[in-house]
């Protein structure tokens, strides 16, 4: 995968590019001071500060493989945003095709795996196999095909967040505290199982995570009851 850092002229074109887009949409604004620069944020998020007629982007620099049209549309959905508040959805249809692209993710997903500190990078735990889980749903169809996940434990031993992925990166945690001889399989597998329903939801603007919908879907994994006792009780143990 190609790590955007060994680029840097490509980099350097590309903020250009941004600083470009930002300035001209926001010149239609009414702003007339105006800076849009790439950031390495871990996540997925961008920032700004106005103040006046002056506005200061930090932009993920994981848009920086984005075409013009997507840079546009994302900073037309921004600007919005900086004049109206919290809004439900900054996403357009062209920038929602560009983050669920294979590019995206080839230009990106090795890059959040580095700065993912709490991660082990191997889905092979110290008992358990979080990729075996996988095949194991698989086969027994409860989740399709996801050829780009990533399976990850986690470095902290987490009690009460036991799971968490990121569906724009295709990349799974699950905690290491389900990583030993005393909990059966089956608990990080229903964990890996619940994730991957968020990477197979892909983007949600609605922001409706854990729907009803969600929950019954949850709940056809043959083994979701047991599997919620054992995380209760392993959240109740003392460390
Ligand atoms: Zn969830």
């Amino acid at each position: 995968m190609q790590d955007i850092t060994c680029c840097p002229g490509e980099t350097f074109e590309m903020s250009t590019e941004l600083a470009d887009i930002f300035g001209s949409i926001g010149r239609e604004q009414g702003y007339d001071d105006i800076v849009a620069e790439f950031t390495p944020y871990k996540e997925f998020k961008s920032s700004w500060r106005r103040s006046g007629r002056s506005v200061r982007f930090q932009i993920s620099d994981y848009m920086i493989g984005a075409d013009r049209g997507v840079l546009e549309d994302f900073a037309t959905s921004l600007y919005r945003r900086l004049d109206r508040g919290p809004c439900r959805s900054i996403y357009t249809p062209r920038l929602v095709t560009w983050l669920m692209s294979r590019e995206f993710l080839a230009q990106n997903q090795a890059l959040y795996l580095k700065r993912s500190r709490n991660l082990t990078l191997d889905h092979r735990g110290k008992v358990h196999d979080l990729q075996d889980a996988y095949l194991s749903l698989r086969d027994q169809g409860l989740v399709r095909d996801c050829p780009d996940a990533v399976f990850n434990w986690t470095r902290r031993r987490n009690r009460m967040r036991v799971g968490y992925c990121s569906v724009l990166m295709k990349v799974i945690a699950v905690s290491s505290i389900l990583d030993q001889p005393s909990v059966p399989p089956f608990v990080s597998e229903y964990v890996l199982y619940h994730e991957l329903l968020h990477i197979q939801d892909g983007l949600r603007p609605d922001r409706r995570h854990h729907g009803p919908e969600f929950r019954d879907r949850e709940h056809i994994h043959p083994r979701w009851k047991e599997s919620e006792e054992w995380l209760r009780r392993l959240a109740a143990q003392r460390a």
